[in-house]
């Protein structure tokens, strides 16, 4: 097997261009798992994660985005000063595997993995996220919600590489939570993102672990929308319980080993409620507005 490591992204491109059938490294955490176990075969690997372009990342005040460089790591997702532009993405990326993991996994092979149970992915999908694509032959920008075509299929072709991703930086509540079969190094059974947008008076779940890719719950968005005050920071309550009941009904579980489709469900109901509630918090009983 032959293994090259690019250090400029014209040098990768090229590598790629020339050999279609290479198989793109970052952090390996995924990959070098599915080659050890015998799922995935290759002759040819090229390393990207010493590539300068893709390990940085750009905040554009003018669109105030966030360009995310695809080797960047969970370890500086979680850090300032991402975390202050992306609060749930630096939220999903403390919940990933150990500090030996966040250390080596990048965002880019998170989303070149597109496992329905990623833990960046909920947030890109949350976050109307576009993923930047590259080859010898050009560039192009992929809606984040048309990327995945299914469990770990992409529209990724031969030769082309993830050069990274964009999200809004928005004003609001963000945050990610995900319930496993224990606290820590835990693949996700069910996870959910949500994020208020203050200004644009916009609410978005997504939803991990319960479909084929990330989905968004649009019903939930909707009764959530209309039961908030966005100057005031509240939600009438009674709205609650309908939010979490459309965002459990958008879930596509299924059995499988590591939950019943039922949990799975239950789950998202419970998730999501906490984390709307934690978006509008009651006001304290007393307390002057
Ligand atoms: C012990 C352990 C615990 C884990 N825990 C979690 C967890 O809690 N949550 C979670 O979400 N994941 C977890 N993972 C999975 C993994 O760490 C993540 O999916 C990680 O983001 C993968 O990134 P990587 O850089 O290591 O990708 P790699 O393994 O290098 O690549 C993954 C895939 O993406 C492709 N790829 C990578 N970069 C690019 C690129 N720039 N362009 C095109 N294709 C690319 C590769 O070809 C490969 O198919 C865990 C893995 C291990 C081994």
């Amino acid at each position: 097997m032959s293994v090259t490591v690019a250090h400029t992204l014209d040098e990768a491109l090229e590598l790629l261009a020339a050999t279609p059938s290479a198989t793109v490294l970052a952090g390996g955490t995924d990959l070098m798992v599915e080659l050890n176990m015998g799922h995935r075969r290759t002759d040819a690997v090229v390393c990207v994660n010493r590539v300068g372009e893709l390990r940085s990342w750009r905040h554009d005040p003018g669109t105030d985005t966030l360009r995310i460089g695809a080797a960047i790591t969970y370890a500086e997702l979680m850090d300032a000063p991402l975390a202050g532009f992306s609060p749930a993405l630096a939220q999903a990326a403390r919940t990933v595997g150990s500090p030996q993991i966040r250390n080596a996994a990048t965002i880019g092979g998170n989303v070149g993995t597109a496992s329905p149970a990623g833990d960046g992915l909920p947030v890109l999908r949350a976050l109307d996220a576009v993923v930047h694509l590259a080859s010898t032959a050009g560039t192009r920008d992929v809606p984040f919600a048309e990327f995945a075509t299914g469990p770990k299929r992409t529209v990724v072709q031969p030769g082309e590489l993830i050069t990274g991703v964009t999200i809004p930086v928005l004003n609001g509540f963000q945050g990610y939570s995900k319930v496993g079969v224990r606290n820590a190094m835990v693949i996700a059974t069910a996870s959910a993102c949500l994020a208020v947008d203050t200004n644009g008076h916009t609410v978005r779940l997504a939803l991990g672990s319960v479909g084929p890719v990330i989905l968004r719950a649009p019903e939930a968005e909707t009764i959530a929308v209309q039961a908030a005050d966005f100057e005031a920071g509240t939600i009438d309550p009674e709205a609650i319980p309908a939010f979490a009941a459309a965002a459990a009904a958008a879930a596509r579980p299924i059995d499988d080993h590591r939950s019943t489709a039922a949990y799975r469900r239950r789950a998202i109901e419970v998730l999501s409620r906490r984390l709307l509630t934690r978006a509008f918090p009651a006001p304290t009983p007393g307390a002057s507005s």
